[in-house]
């Protein structure tokens, strides 16, 4: 069946000086020569779209306008000039679309080095340029995975940031093992995907979180209680009492706020590490006597690259990791980020053009 693509469509839209998104219509592009058009199935939203669309202090490749969304699995219905015939990809394809996959070019320092995720010169679909909140999209090859059976649009969509973030924190920063003990802060978005991901090494995963609800899911994948911090009970009592306190091999800290922080700084064993990913307060303190008489690592991780969303959507496929997303209309983008902001989504939602009904929000 031959596709018929349109020269136009709307999407939403970030303008500079507007701190609203934007339902705009602009032309559908072509496939770029190294990459391909999809026709968008999901896009997730992401807690970081807010400050996308509300923070204008932002980087130079930043453009005046462009489509918000950067997490995404579309199917390919145009393939770029330079793609080999025997690339792997053809039309009708389901893709993943990691967001940042890097310039790849052998001069760039960070693509050289593995840290793609930091590439200032590849593009970054919905972060300063055009995303996937939009019918259709184009995506570099490098950014393409393929969706393995059994895995839903959405739950591609959302592992391309929110899971392969996780995994990515948890795998190649956090280098954690089977035999550690993980003091895991926050069980949100990404919080709850690294859960899953510590569980499925087998690492021994103390939680806490201000969310009952989100607790009892914890308790739903197997974490036993005495793991559990108890919702208002203060974390480094807990862990005195638990007999776990300076000795917790790594925390996990989703959350990033100065509680988070210092707790951390505590909780953990000498030599331990303390691996950062949320950043909810933008500065924290240091005890520069604890991290320095304990010998603490600080790791700090950012973003994930194509080979964790790779692994990421075959752990998906074999039903090691079950991503919490749930369906909206794209029409919703505005309700959903107010949502997010508030605080009120469990999970993750994406958003699709005929939606499953998914009752409140
Ligand atoms: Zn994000
Ligand atoms: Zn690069």
């Amino acid at each position: 069946m031959i596709q018929t693509i349109p020269r136009t469509m709307f999407a939403w839209r970030k303008h500079r000086g507007n701190m609203k998104p934007i339902w705009e219509q602009v032309s559908v592009s072509q496939a770029p020569p190294t990459g391909f058009l999809v026709k968008m199935l999901a896009a997730g939203v992401c807690r970081s779209d807010h400050n996308l669309t509300t923070n204008e202090d932002q980087p130079a490749w930043f453009q005046d306008r462009f489509t918000l969304g950067h997490e995404g699995c579309g199917t390919i219905v145009e393939i770029g000039s330079h793609i080999p015939s025997d690339a792997g990809f053809e039309i009708g394809d389901v893709i993943a679309l990691l967001a940042v996959p890097g310039c790849g070019e052998r001069s760039c320092d960070e693509c050289k080095n593995e840290l793609q995720q930091l590439c200032q010169r590849g593009h970054h679909s919905g972060i300063g340029q055009d995303g996937f909140f939009a019918p259709y999209a184009t995506i570099d090859v490098r950014g393409a995975v393929k969706v393995p059976k059994g895995v839903t649009p959405s739950q591609a969509a959302v592992a391309t940031d929110a899971v392969t973030t996780a995994y990515h924190a948890i795998h190649r920063r956090g280098q954690i093992q089977s035999h550690e003990t993980v003091f895991l802060f926050g069980l949100g978005g990404l919080g709850f995907n690294a859960l899953q991901i510590l569980r499925a090494i087998g690492a021994r995963v103390l939680v806490s979180d201000v969310k009952q609800d989100m607790l009892d899911a914890a308790r739903d994948l197997g974490v036993h209680d005495e793991d559990i911090v108890p919702i208002g009970k203060d974390v480094k009592e807990w862990c005195r009492e638990k007999g776990w306190f300076g000795k917790v091999d790594v925390t996990a800290d989703f959350v990033g706020v100065a509680q988070t922080f210092s707790d951390a700084q505590f909780l953990v064993r000498q030599a331990g590490r303390m691996l950062c990913v949320g950043t909810l307060n933008h500065h924290n303190e240091v005890h520069m006597k604890i991290g320095i008489r304990k010998r603490l690592t600080i790791i700090f991780s950012y973003g994930g690259q194509t080979r964790d969303l790779e692994d990421v959507l075959e752990l998906i496929a074999r039903g090691v990791l079950d991503p919490m997303v749930r369906d909206a209309k794209i029409g919703d983008l505005p309700i959903v980020m107010d949502a997010l902001q508030k605080g009120e989504v469990k999970g993750r939602i994406a958003l699709v053009s005929q939606p499953k009904p998914v009752g409140k929000l």
